[in-house]
């Protein structure tokens, strides 16, 4: 067990910044998820803690040890690619001993090894079958098994289940989580799914375009995003926008874009007070709008029942919003609809997007 830690890391690919001056500390036993959209450079920030790619610029301490110098084999990590990587020709268990026949560890502990692993995993009954004879699922945790024989300091996993359908995903999940809770190894976990982020990590590390836009566990992410790029990008439907000026008009303060004027209260409308003139942005949540009430009225577009919850996408004022509703609120398209806010969990953000409240 190691924590990992990166130091002003940044990699240029020619012109391109890949990864662009990020510093993370990742303690010990902890299980970190770098989530963003396609292309933010976490798939590289992993590759340089492997040692598959080599550093532009900064440090990378793995069990307080710099690393930048050291070859992949010698960083005590063992990774878990997205096409899981196996030897087609080998059975599950040659597959799953390969890596410790190659470092030279003898007959028995190999043995003992990649039978624990197994049970672990429970493919214990799948050790003489070759890849080809396996489910999507299964090939997965053969290719976790074979790190965990590895015994590493660090697990780094890049987009392990993308190529699994939704059901097993799911499952999977949760079966790593499982592992991480039964192992307590410091596991790196790349994803673009912010579910996965969510449901997975104890802390997730939220990146775009190379730069590191917040760290945080999964509820202070959800709750206090520090940017309009966090907030938007981070829950399921995502966050409502109404971008504007801060206009006063009597005692009350609006937000104010095209034909469309939002007004505020409580202490966004206290904070939104100090950007008078100014662009804003209020952010709203789906399930933060209450119905029925009456701050924002439009008409409905579409409704998606969810089973216990309905989104409702609606529209005031050439403005497309987002309800979430309880599945017993029965709305049709086209219809009339009006939804008080509740403003104590309203998010303001300022011209550059950070946010202010
Ligand atoms: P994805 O989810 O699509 O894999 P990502 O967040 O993992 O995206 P990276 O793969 O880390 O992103 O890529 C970050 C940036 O660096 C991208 O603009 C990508 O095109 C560029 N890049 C990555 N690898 C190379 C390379 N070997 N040569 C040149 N550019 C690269």
């Amino acid at each position: 067990m190691a924590g990992v830690r990166l130091e002003r890391v940044t990699k240029r690919f020619g012109e391109v910044v890949a990864v662009d001056n990020v510093s993370i500390d990742i303690e010990d036993g902890s299980f970190v998820v770098l989530v963003g959209p396609s292309g933010c450079g976490k798939t590289t920030t992993l590759r340089l803690i492997a040692g598959l790619e080599e550093l532009t610029e900064g440090n990378i301490y793995i069990d307080g040890k710099l690393v930048n110098y050291l070859a992949p084999k010698d960083r005590d990590i063992a990774m878990v690619f997205q096409n899981y990587a196996l030897y087609p020709h080998m059975n599950v268990f040659d597959n799953m001993a390969f890596g410790l026949r190659l470092r030279r560890f003898p007959r028995d502990e190999i043995e003992r090894r990649v039978r624990s692993a197994a049970a672990i995993l429970g493919i214990e009954d799948l050790l003489h079958r070759k890849p080809r004879e396996l489910s999507g699922g299964q090939r997965q945790r053969v290719a976790v098994g074979r790190a965990i024989v590895r015994d590493p300091k660090v697990f780094l996993f890049d987009e392990p289940l993308s190529n699994l359908d939704a059901k097993m995903r799911v499952q999977m999940r949760a079966e790593l989580s499982r592992l991480h809770s039964r192992l307590g190894s410091t596991m790196i976990y790349v994803t673009h799914d912010q579910v996965e982020a969510m449901t997975m990590g104890d802390i997730i590390v939220v990146m775009k375009d190379g730069k590191v836009q917040q760290v945080a566990d999964p509820i202070t992410l959800y709750n206090q995003p520090e940017n309009r790029f966090v907030a938007g990008f981070i829950g399921t439907p995502p966050m409502n926008f109404v971008d504007g000026i801060a206009e006063k008009r009597g005692r009350r303060v609006f937000v104010a874009g095209g034909d469309f004027s939002l007004p505020l209260s409580g202490e966004v409308a206290e904070k939104a007070q100090e950007y008078i003139g100014k662009k804003v942005s209020v952010g709203i949540r789906g399930e933060h709008f209450i119905f029925p009430g009456k701050a924002i009225t439009g008409t409905v577009d579409i409704v998606e029942p969810m089973g216990s919850e309905s989104y409702v996408y609606f529209t005031a004022g050439g403005v497309s919003f987002v309800a979430k509703v309880h599945s017993t609120v029965l709305l049709h398209p086209g219809e009339k609809v009006s939804f008080g806010i509740d403003y104590e969990r309203v998010h303001l953000f300022d011209e550059d997007g950070k946010r202010i409240v």
